[in-house]
């Protein structure tokens, strides 16, 4: 049998913390019918970028590869060609791969990328219902299409040359004669 404090005071005091709580403004969200914006830094869904006229940025090294901790990115690199180019460089991504029933969303991968191909976005519903599904491919992680840009393979469309197309001075040059300045090199 407990002391007269504890069969009288504290049922009260317990009651006390009841009633503060039920004036206390709510903190529950109702996700998902009210969908909150994220943190901006917030890691979720990758996405592999492009340069301003299409072309990708990835170059196929594998860094974001080795650079996981849950073994969740699958690269094959290939070479382009003067008829088919993806990237600026000598190398794309031919098969790109994000596991995502294995990642934990800790951005080392985008840390270890060279070229800021991958980054990562603010969208975090990646809940499906097969397994299959959580493996995403190349195709769904590239960024879109914004205008300016065509779909690779094409040839390097912007800037007079390397120099200006890595800096950024960028204008629009004929792609006939992209083609042929590039089996001329
Ligand atoms: S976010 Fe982390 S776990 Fe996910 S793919 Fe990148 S390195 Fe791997
Ligand atoms: S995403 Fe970046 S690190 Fe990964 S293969 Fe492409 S260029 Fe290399």
């Amino acid at each position: 049998m407990g002391s007269l404090k504890e069969q009288f005071w504290d049922p009260v005091a317990g009651f006390g913390v009841t009633f503060r709580t039920m004036f206390r403004k709510v903190v529950t969200e109702q996700y998902p019918f009210e969908k909150l914006p994220t943190a901006p830094r917030f890691h979720g869904r990758h996405q592999l970028n492009r340069w301003p006229d299409g072309l990708e940025k990835c170059i196929g090294c594998e860094l974001c590869a080795w650079a996981c901790p849950a073994d969740a990115i699958y690269v094959e690199g290939d070479s382009n060609t003067e008829d088919e180019r993806f990237s600026p460089g000598e190398r794309y991504g031919r098969v790109y791969q994000i596991n995502y029933l294995r990642c934990i969303l800790c951005g080392l991968c985008i840390e270890a990328c060279p070229t800021r191909a991958l980054t990562m976005t603010n969208e975090y519903e990646l809940a499906d219902t097969s397994r299959e599904s959580l493996i995403y491919e190349k195709s769904d992680l590239l960024a879109p299409l914004l205008p300016g840009m065509e779909l690779p393979p094409h040839p390097m469309l912007l800037g007079a040359d390397e120099g200006d197309y890595y800096r950024g001075n960028l204008h629009r040059i004929d792609p006939d004669a992209a083609t042929e300045a590039e089996a001329e090199a």
